[in-house]
């Protein structure tokens, strides 16, 4: 089954996949106040970002519910590193990939948790900006930072590589799957 998901990764366009222990998993609190400080501009314009997602201390408490996670991601080539605009455009792509992963995660593996980069992004206007109930709460996936996952330190316990060359941006998934006790 592991080698399915590491398959169904990359032929979603995944430029890497591994399975690791969610125990490799690094998380963190501290990232809910670099949400707060609101660079990305999707703080309390999503529900499913900060503070609408829920306070962070449950939420990296469910990561520990699962015992393996698929960690993957997609590689985005810049123009140069003020590339900007490719690098919003790198993140909607890794974000569409995402959803290609979940559209067979449950026939995978059940019951998971499914955590992707910069928000949700499945709706082009999200329905927080119209104080309205998301469209899609079964599959609007939240960040990994937003449930406090540190990216760059659980990267480096893994083969893949958090940079991966000048003028590219790397954005990171994780499908973590095999709820402990079940
Ligand atoms: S599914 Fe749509 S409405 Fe729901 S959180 Fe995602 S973008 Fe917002």
């Amino acid at each position: 089954m592991h080698e399915q998901l590491i398959k169904a990764a990359l032929d979603a366009g995944a430029a890497k996949a591994e399975i690791i222990a969610v125990d490799q998993i690094i998380t963190s609190a501290e990232f809910r106040e670099a949400c707060r400080k609101n660079l990305c501009g999707k703080w309390g314009k999503c529900w499913m970002c900060p503070p609408d997602v829920g306070d962070i201390e449950p939420l990296m408490a469910e990561i520990r519910k699962y015992k393996h996670a698929l960690w993957y991601q997609t590689i985005g080539e810049l123009e140069d590193s003020f590339d900007i605009e490719g690098m919003g455009e790198a993140r909607k792509k890794h974000t569409r990939m995402s959803y290609e992963v979940e559209k067979n995660a449950e026939t995978l593996v059940g019951k998971h948790l499914h955590l992707t980069c910069g928000g949700c992004g499945l709706c082009e206007r999200c329905t927080r900006l119209d104080d309205q109930p998301c469209r899609f709460p079964d599959k609007a996936m939240a960040s990994l930072e937003s449930y406090g996952v540190d990216v760059y330190q659980t990267t480096k316990s893994t083969s893949l590589k958090y940079i991966n060359g000048q003028d590219t941006v790397t954005y990171f998934s994780a499908l973590l799957f095999d709820a402990k006790g079940e």
